[in-house]
């Protein structure tokens, strides 16, 4: 891919782990432990105090999580790494350390919907202000930070529509204004976007996503300073959220890193083709896929990533009735909410994954309601292509658009 991603694979296959510290076992070991034996009672006083390293019980941190946590943390070129229970405990996790009554958290117009529902409903409800700004013109956010502004973020490409956000100009733009700079890094990995390399302060991830990759766990992961990341854990994590990764979902996220590299190229050339198809088929009006030269977005595209995932949105003419006989026809591609599988999954974003906004919030906030989401997978591109074609274009379909 581009000189930014030399040695990834190597690093998501090697960092952290020498058989030989081991007994030679090629895989870590799983550590399926809650507690840890102390040396003496003066060593576990010590180690409670933060005096002495060492775990103490799993719900601070594990063998086989501190792994997981130094190898996210390399691939995302950060300081420290945080594993935990899912995506949403790694942004709950994060944002009760960071924000306090009285303060105010910026975030982009578009929002996974339960992100949405945890600002909108969560956030608020304990004081904290919530403000959406459209980050694709950074100038709105200059205009909108206040001396309350804590936190600013957002998630690029945003899900469910696609909208990019310029982490290096954002980032600039909220620490001249004093806020911490949290991005959502789902839908690009490490692998296509390292907003910590552009400025940002704290990525978070659903690792259920692509850096599991498999579709078999629900993982969180978050990466920062290691300041910031021992504040989250020892705070965010521990206290008030408690969403702490088990140890068998570590292996499974380790072993999904190993290959992300390999899957992500694959996901993008899938991606690209089936956009380009799309896009040239009579039944659909708009495709949203950043490495389209029609994407409103393309030249940041390329400027902030080598490759542009394997996500892609689009409308069809008929509107949602369309959409859902579109779905119904599918044959190999999943009728399924997630992504980042090996499987091919489409699903509705206005009834399903985003259905925790109101209908005037999803159109205030640029979801609209014929929109429909696809995650593009592994499998033969041929396979993918053919099952699209002729849902598209079977009768049933037509007659209703
Ligand atoms: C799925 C998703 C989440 C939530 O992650 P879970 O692992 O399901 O808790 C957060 N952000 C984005 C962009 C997602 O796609």
């Amino acid at each position: 891919m581009s000189t930014t991603s030399k040695s990834f694979s190597t690093r998501a296959i090697h960092h952290g782990y020498n058989p030989l510290d081991n007994e030679g076992a090629l895989t870590p070991p799983l550590h399926l432990t809650s507690t840890f034996a102390f040396e003496s009672a003066e060593a576990g006083g010590e180690m409670f105090a933060g005096e002495r390293p060492g775990h103490v019980y799993s719900r601070i941190s594990n063998p086989t999580l501190d792994l997981l946590e130094r190898r996210i943390a390399v691939l995302e070129g950060a300081e420290a790494g945080l594993a935990l229970a899912s995506g949403m405990g790694a942004i709950t996790a994060a944002l009760w350390t960071l924000l306090a009554p009285g303060d105010e958290i910026i975030v982009d117009k578009t929002l996974y919907g339960c992100t949405f529902a945890f600002m909108r409903h969560g956030l608020a409800k304990f004081g904290i202000k919530v403000t959406h700004v459209d980050m694709t013109d950074p100038d709105k956010l200059t205009a909108a930070m206040s001396e309350s502004t804590k936190v600013v973020y957002f998630e690029t490409p945003a899900n469910p529509n696609m909208r990019l956000v310029d982490i290096a100009a954002i980032s600039e733009i909220a620490h001249q204004g004093g806020a911490t700079v949290v991005v959502d890094n789902t839908y690009a990995t490490p692998y296509l976007t390292r907003p910590v390399e552009l400025g940002a302060d704290i990525v978070v991830h659903s690792a259920t996503k692509y850096l599991g990759g498999h579709g078999d766990v629900v993982a969180g992961l978050l990466v920062g300073t290691a300041e910031q990341v021992a504040a989250i854990r020892l705070f965010g994590m521990k206290d008030m959220t408690g969403a702490v990764m088990a140890p068998f979902n570590a292996m499974l996220v380790l072993r999904g890193l190993k290959t992300l590299a390999l899957r992500m190229d694959r996901h993008c050339a899938n991606a690209r083709q089936v956009a380009e198809m799309l896009e040239a088929s009579p039944g659909v009006t708009k495709v949203y896929y950043p490495g389209l030269a029609s994407f409103a977005q393309h030249d940041l595209a390329k400027r902030q990533m080598p490759g542009f995932g394997g996500m892609i949105a689009f409308e069809l003419d008929g509107g949602i009735d369309a959409g859902r006989q579109l779905m119904n026809r599918l044959s190999m591609i999943g009728r399924a909410v997630s992504l980042g599988d090996a499987e091919s999954l489409i699903q509705y974003p206005a009834s399903m994954t985003h259905s925790t906004y109101n209908p005037e919030e999803r159109a205030e906030y640029g979801i609209s309601d014929g929109l429909i989401r696809l995650s593009v997978g592994l499998e033969d591109i041929d396979d993918i292509i053919a099952d699209l074609h002729q849902a598209l274009t079977a009768d049933p379909i037509r007659a209703v658009a």
